[in-house]
């Protein structure tokens, strides 16, 4: 899937609709893209963005294409999500969670208010967002949406969890933290 960067976001249309963004990395075999990759500190905190921040799950995983081919799907980069950045503006970007393997494999670099947004918020911490219901994108206080309460297994034992889901207005992501059931 392929957009050309700073496009208006249209992908998952709901989305499109309630929160507007610019698209930033949807990378495709065939289309040239600019290159040159980021700063380490940068790369880092795309990595936090894609483990603890990502939103839109879809059902589908979509592969890298610019990675070589292989008959193995398991060894391929693949991306089932997005994350969002807001610059000092309000303009929101969206990214595939893939960039982060775009930027440290393929050496693609973002545009540049798509690195100044993701940069206003690098020092923010995952632990601290949680603690705090803050977004780990924008840094805005999430509203909780609704809980589920449910069991995860660690180390063998059956633990009681309540998965909170968030919403957060200012970036239009939705998505879901687990805590401990007391
Ligand atoms: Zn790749
Ligand atoms: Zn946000």
């Amino acid at each position: 899937m392929w957009f050309e960067d700073l496009t208006p976001y249209a992908y998952l249309q709901a989305a499109a609709s309630s929160a507007p963004a610019l698209n930033v990395g949807w990378l495709e075999n065939g289309h040239p893209f600019s290159s040159g990759g980021l700063p380490p500190d940068a790369v880092e905190r795309l990595a936090h963005l894609v483990e603890f921040g990502a939103t839109n799950a879809t059902r589908g995983m979509h592969f890298c294409d610019l990675c070589a081919v292989t008959d193995d799907d398991a060894s391929r980069a693949w991306g089932h999500a997005e994350i969002r950045v807001v610059g000092a503006d309000g303009t929101r970007y969206a990214a595939p969670t893939l960039i982060h393997h775009y930027v440290s494999v393929h050496n693609y670099q973002p545009p540049r208010p798509f690195v100044d947004a993701l940069m206003r918020v690098a020092d923010l911490r995952w632990e601290v967002a949680r603690e705090r219901d803050l977004c780990l994108g924008c840094r805005s206080q999430m509203a909780r949406a609704r809980t589920d309460k449910g069991v995860r297994v660690v180390d063998g034992r059956r633990e009681p969890v309540v998965a909170v889901w968030f919403d957060c207005e200012s970036c239009g992501t939705s998505y879901s933290r687990m805590f401990a059931d007391e």
